[in-house]
């Protein structure tokens, strides 16, 4: 059975087009944005064929989904873990992962600090900013995020490179504004954090507006491999 993934590819085109209209109409053509693929419900053939088509990124929200289908990776895409973690199961993720985007508690950040010690490792992380005040959602809330960040600086096998999040549905030019002012300012207020360079933000129905608003980062699922099956 031959399946045509030739969808993929044009979506992926269109995708690196609307970024690429944007920036230009910023005037920031020389702005890096990293499309990142959200495997969820798909697939590792399918993922495997968005890597040989230039994705570099794949994105990982549920711990148990992506044990089973790493294996099958192509292994030169990066993979950053995106989903709420719980902390006793970031052992199973902290040796395959890059980044982990979704710390949003210091118990959560000292838990990945220790396993990536025992690995002699430095982990990459981003924390995930509730910006809407959300119920149903993960993430510090804005208010919080400084003396968050002020604890996590303390923990030696953490990189902290940025913030992320999940802005509400609606008014969402409004939390997407207020995201690039967080991030700026989290910069100004933390001049140590020499990496702090990655504002992950945008996914299939928002990310034309999220890089308008600074995003360095988008995080694409259905748009670029079509309506999830099932979940
Ligand atoms: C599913 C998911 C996405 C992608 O959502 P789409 O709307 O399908 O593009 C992005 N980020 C996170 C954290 C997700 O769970």
């Amino acid at each position: 059975m031959e399946d045509n993934f030739d969808y993929i590819s044009e979506n992926l085109k269109i995708i690196r087009e609307r970024v690429g209209e944007v920036l230009d109409r910023c005037g920031e053509p020389e702005r890096k944005v990293r499309i990142m693929a959200v495997t969820k419900t798909v697939p590792p053939e399918k993922v495997n064929f968005a890597v040989s088509q230039g994705i570099d990124l794949i994105g990982e929200n549920k711990v148990q989904e992506y044990t089973s289908k790493r294996e099958f990776y192509d292994k030169s895409a990066e993979v950053h873990f995106i989903g709420h973690l719980q902390t006793n199961k970031v052992k199973y993720i902290v040796d395959s992962v890059s980044m982990i985007q979704s710390v949003d508690r210091f118990v959560l950040a000292e838990g990945i600090n220790r396993k990536s010690s025992f690995r002699n490792k430095t982990m990459d992380i981003l924390c995930e900013v509730n910006i809407g005040g959300e119920d149903s959602k993960s993430g510090v809330l804005p208010e919080n995020l400084k003396s968050l960040i002020e604890e996590i600086s303390g923990l030696e096998n953490l990189r902290i490179r940025g913030l992320m999040t999940i802005p509400p549905r609606s008014d969402s030019d409004i939390f997407l504004g207020k995201m690039q002012e967080l991030f700026l300012k989290t910069k100004q207020d933390f001049p140590k954090l020499q990496n702090f360079d990655t504002l992950s933000m945008g996914m299939t129905g928002d990310y034309v507006q999220a890089v308008k608003y600074g995003s360095t980062l988008v995080r694409i699922g259905t748009g670029l491999f079509g309506e999830r099956a099932y979940r």
